[in-house]
C-alpha cells in the first residue's frame, strides 16, 4: 500500500489525504456524519455491490462511502496510516481493544472449534475466551511461555486449533512468547492448504518496537486505547494484516457493528502523528525508572524486559523480536497487600488508574484490579501475587518520576 520511500513518521502528517480537496485544511477534517449522498441511484447500486460481495471491483472504478458503520473518510484515512507502522496492507480500527478481538474471534471460529491461547492476557480477554466464547460452542486451551512445540501439541490431543492466539509481552508481567513455536504450530495444524490464522496482541510494544507481521503472525492486534491513542482520551482497537486477512473481518465488523466512530478515528489520527516520538521517550524514560527500582531495597522482583540477564532463553526471544523494552514496568514491593496499597496511595504524579500507554504514568495494583478476575490458582502461577504493582511510564520527567517514587517507598 505504501508507495514511498520515506519512513511511518514522515508520512503520518499527510499520507492517504489531499488538503486541495479540503478547502485547504492541513488537517483532515471530522466527517461526523453517518450516512452519504449518492449522486445517482446507479452509483448507490455500484458502491452496495461491491461492499456486500457481489461483485469485484473493476481495476478503474471509484468507490465512494454509503454510511458510516461501513465507512467513513476519518476511519478508513485511520487505517491506512496504521497499517503503514506494522507493513500490513490493511487496517481496521474497532470501538474498543474487546471489540476488535471479539470480532476477529468470531470471524475465524464456529462452534465446535478450539481456540489456542498463550497465558497471561489481558483480564478481559481471559474472560472472553474463557466465558462467553465457550456458550458459543468455542472451546479455549491455553498454553504458557514455559512450554513446548510438543507438549502444546500433547496439550491439544486430537483437537486442531481454528486459530491461535498470543499477547507479546503478556499483560502483567511482560512474559515472552516465543513466535516461531506459533508458526510451527499454524503450520502442524495445516490443512488443504489452510492454516489457523497466527493473532498476536501487540498492545505492549507495537507499532514501534515488534511487528509481528515480520515474525510470521497474520494478524497484528492493538487496543488503541493504550499507546496507539496515548492520551487516555480515546477507546479503540484495532488489527492490520494482509487483504487477505483482513477482509472477511471487515465483513464481520459491518454486520457486529464494532466499527470506531468517526470523532475517535480523528482523535486516533492526531495520536498517529506522535506514536514514534511518544513511545521512544516512554521507554527512555522506562529504563531510567527500571534501573532504580533494580536496586531499591523494598523490591522483591522486577518485571522489565530491559533486565533479562538471568534468563537466557527469554533475552534470545527479546533480541529476535523487540527492538525496545517499551515502557511497561511491573515489581513486587517486598510485604503484602497492605505494602503495596500504601505505595500506591502514597505515590504522587502517578495516576492511580488502569491502562496504560498514555502521556501520564499510571500505576495500578493487578491482582485486584486489572486481572481481579483470574482464579487464585492461574494468579499463584503467573506471578500475579499481593505483592505486584505495574507502572505504565508516561512523557513527566523521569527524575521527578524517580523522586516520587522514591516518596512513596518512605512512607
Ligand atoms: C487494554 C487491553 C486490551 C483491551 O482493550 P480495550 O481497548 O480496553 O477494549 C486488550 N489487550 C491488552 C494487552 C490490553 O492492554
Amino acid at each position: 500500500m505504501k508507495n514511498s520511500n520515506l519512513s511511518s513518521e514522515s508520512l503520518m502528517m499527510s499520507f492517504g489525504y489531499n488538503a486541495s480537496e479540503h478547502q485547504g485544511s492541513v488537517k483532515c477534517p471530522l466527517f461526523q456524519t453517518s450516512t452519504f449522498v449518492f449522486k445517482t441511484a446507479e452509483e448507490g447500486k455500484a458502491f452496495f455491490e461491491i461492499a456486500y460481495g457481489l461483485r469485484e471491483k473493476q481495476p478503474d472504478e471509484q468507490l465512494g462511502m454509503i454510511y458510516s458503520r461501513l465507512d467513513n473518510p476519518n476511519l478508513s484515512l485511520a487505517e491506512k496510516r496504521l497499517a503503514l507502522w506494522d507493513g500490513g496492507e490493511d487496517a481496521l480500527f474497532f470501538a474498543s481493544g474487546m471489540a476488535g478481538i471479539s470480532t476477529v474471534a468470531l470471524t475465524f471460529l464456529k462452534p465446535g472449534d478450539v481456540l489456542l491461547y498463550t497465558s497471561p492476557v489481558y483480564g478481559g480477554t481471559e474472560h472472553l475466551f474463557n466465558h462467553v466464547l465457550p456458550q458459543f460452542g468455542i472451546e479455549a486451551v491455553k498454553f504458557y511461555d514455559c512450554d513446548d512445540f510438543d507438549s502444546i501439541v500433547c496439550k491439544l490431543g486430537a483437537k486442531k486449533p481454528g486459530l491461535i492466539y498470543a499477547e507479546i509481552p503478556g499483560n502483567p508481567t511482560n512474559t515472552l512468547i516465543d513466535m516461531e513455536i506459533c508458526v510451527r504450530l499454524a503450520n502442524h495444524f495445516a490443512k488443504n492448504g489452510t492454516k489457523p490464522p497466527i493473532v498476536v496482541d501487540n498492545t505492549f510494544l507495537g507499532p514501534v518496537f515488534q511487528h509481528p507481521l515480520q515474525l510470521g503472525a497474520d494478524i497484528s492486534l492493538y487496543s488503541a486505547t493504550k499507546f496507539i491513542g496515548g492520551h487516555s482520551d480515546v477507546v479503540a482497537g484495532a488489527c492490520v494484516g494482509s487483504s487477505e486477512w483482513i477482509s472477511p473481518i471487515r465483513t464481520m465488523r459491518t454486520f457486529l457493528g464494532s466499527m470506531l466512530d468517526p470523532h475517535s478515528s480523528w482523535l486516533i489520527l492526531r495520536s498517529l502523528e506522535t506514536l514514534k516520538v511518544r513511545m521512544e521517550q516512554q521507554a527512555k524514560s522506562a529504563a531510567k525508572v527500571a534501573a532504580y527500582l533494580r536496586t531499591h531495597p523494598q523490591v522483591a522482583k522486577l518485571y522489565y524486559l530491559g533486565f533479562l540477564d538471568d534468563s537466557p532463553a527469554d533475552k534470545a526471544i527479546f533480541e529476535r523480536q523487540c527492538t525496545s523494552p517499551g515502557s511497561m514496568i511491573s515489581f513486587e514491593i517486598k510485604g503484602g497487600e497492605k505494602e503495596a496499597f500504601r505505595f500506591l496511595n502514597n505515590l504522587k504524579l502517578f495516576k492511580l488508574a488502569v491502562s496504560l500507554g498514555s502521556t501520564e504514568s499510571l500505576a495500578e495494583h493487578p491482582a485486584t484490579m486489572t486481572h481481579a478476575d483470574v482464579s487464585a490458582d492461574e494468579k499463584e502461577r503467573l506471578g500475579i501475587n499481593e505483592r505486584l504493582i505495574r507502572l505504565s511510564i508516561g512523557l513527566e520527567n523521569a527524575d521527578d518520576l524517580i523522586k516520587a517514587i522514591e516518596k512513596a517507598f518512605g512512607v
